[in-house]
Formats: C-alpha cells, structure tokens, sequence
C-alpha cells in the first residue's frame, strides 16, 4: 500500500503556534490560489519547510506534549495562506487532527470550497469554516484578488446550517468600506435568518500590507460599520487581531514551534516585527 506521503504530498509549512492561554494551536500552510492586494500574510508564498500530514502531526503532538504536558487540545485552527489548495490534504489533515482535538477550525479564502469539498471535510471532522468574504462588488473583488466573488458567495450559502460558520472582512478604507460592509451584512443577513452567523470587521494595516493601496481605518470607521452590520445581524463581533483570545487582558504571548521542532515565544509586537521583516525578504524573493 502506498504511503499517504506518496498519495497525499506535502504542504509548505513555516510554523506552528501554540496558544499561551489554552491548548489550542494554528496551524500555518503557505502558498495562496488569491494574490490580495492588501495581504497580511507573509504565507501567501510557498514558505517554510515541506512536510508530509504525518510530520505535521507528528509536530503538533511532540510540541503540545513538550508545551502543555499532554495531546489533547482544545481547539486547532488551520490557516494559511491558503489551506483548501491540496484537498486529500486538508481532509486527511482534519481526520487525524479530529483523533486528539475538540475542535478543527478551517480559515478559508472559501473560492474551492464546493459542497462536495465541505462535506468531505465535515465528515472527515472538521467543526467550524471562517470564511474571509473579502469584496461585495464583483469587479472590485477582481481587482483585488484576481477572481470573482461568484463561487465564495455560492459557498457561503452553500455551508450555512451545516457548520459553525464565522466571516471575515478586512475594512480598507476608500476600498472596502460602509456601503461595502453592509452589502455583505444584507447578504449575510439573507441566508441567516436566526443570527448563526458570526461577522467580524478586521482592520486594513497599511504596514503589513502588500499594496499600500489604502491607509489605516479610523477607530470612528469601524465603529460606524459595525453600527451598520448591527441593522442586519445579531450576532456580529468586534474584530481583533485574534478574536479568540480578546477577552483576556494579560499581556500575550505565542509560542511559534519551526518544522525542525525548535519553539521560541513572540509577543503580538515580535510578531509584527516579524512579519515585517518576513514581508521585506518575500517581496526580494517572490519579486512583488
Ligand atoms: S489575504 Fe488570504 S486569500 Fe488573500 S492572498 Fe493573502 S493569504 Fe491569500
């Protein structure tokens, strides 16, 4: 029988993270179908080590046994760049997560995730989809991610009422800002007639961004847009770098784990730095 190393392949992965405050890690899979203009994520490249399901379960166990002193975790959120490219993957990936953690979160641009894909992966374990729902308008989402919003859309109709569904939209302003924000909200509010849905308004960051294509928000921006989701949705939540973790006041940390297994903590100003940094060196590889 062949191994699922020769069936399945390899993803690039830079690193894991491990939550401080709870056993809950992400998972980081590099490389992305979109190439946002105001990307955040120095994983939009194929960065970081190849490593087969095995190797990266073999990581988060020996990590999180290392770290908490024991596998079972609450929660792994698998992320990217973009998660869904190899789909025997992603489903093999969720079904050995599902083994020794509650909770497999999938953190999804949302463009391949067709039904047939999405009952894969529910079956195979997976618990929650945070779909990033980027641009209403069709042509604007064009422009900004090279693809149409048809099939995201679609998708998010598609996996309402079959998971815990929560959506993501970066607010640029001047780009994707309220009249933007509440053509999702009315979308959003169409398909989710009992508030189910959980929407979270996150914040251009001009520095992080690959394009300086805007500046940053204002506080007053978000707060008026969120004021605008309010007409439509119940349940909309105020966005945060990591809405996980919000409530929790201490000052936070992350303990990053490499493939090689080393770990080092980084604090949300580390990670800034960082991921700075990681931008510069992409944009000198990747020539953007
Ligand atoms: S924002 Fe997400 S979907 Fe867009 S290019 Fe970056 S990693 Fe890909």
């Amino acid at each position: 029988m062949p191994s699922t190393e020769m069936v399945y392949g390899y993803r690039h992965v830079p690193f894991i993270t491990l939550s401080e405050l709870k056993p809950r890690v992400w998972i980081t899979l590099s490389d992305c179908n979109f190439k946002c203009r105001g990307c955040f994520s120095f994983a939009r490249e194929p960065i970081g080590e190849p490593m087969s399901v095995e190797q990266l379960i073999n990581l988060v166990k020996k990590s999180s046994m290392g770290y908490y002193g024991d596998t079972p975790l609450e929660e792994a959120v698998i992320t990217g760049g973009e998660p869904t490219l190899n789909r025997h993957y992603l489903v093999d990936l969720v079904s050995q997560l599902k083994e020794f953690i509650g909770g497999v979160v999938l953190d999804t641009n949302g463009y391949l995730l067709d039904d047939a894909y999405l009952t894969e992966l529910i079956d195979a374990g997976l618990t929650e989809v945070m779909f990033d729902l980027k641009v209403w308008d069709e042509k604007l989402h064009e422009w900004y991610t090279g693809y149409s919003n048809k099939r995201i859309l679609a998708n998010i109709r598609n996996a309402y009422g079959k998971i815990k569904l929560v959506v993501n939209t970066v607010y640029i302003p001047g780009i994707v800002d309220e009249s933007e924000i509440e053509s999702i909200a009315k979308f959003l509010s169409e398909i989710d007639k009992k508030g189910a849905i959980d929407y979270r308004i996150n914040r251009y960051n001009m520095n992080l961004s690959h394009e300086k294509i805007s500046r940053n928000p204002y506080p007053e921006e978000i707060e008026h847009a969120y004021s605008i989701v309010a007409k439509y949705m119940k349940n909309s939540v105020i966005g945060k770098s990591c809405v996980r973790e919000r409530k929790i006041e201490v000052k936070r940390g992350w303990i990053t784990v490499f493939p090689d297994g080393t770990l080092k903590r980084r604090t949300l100003a580390d990670y800034r730095e960082e991921n700075k940094r990681k931008k510069m060196k992409s944009a000198y590889l990747f020539g953007w």
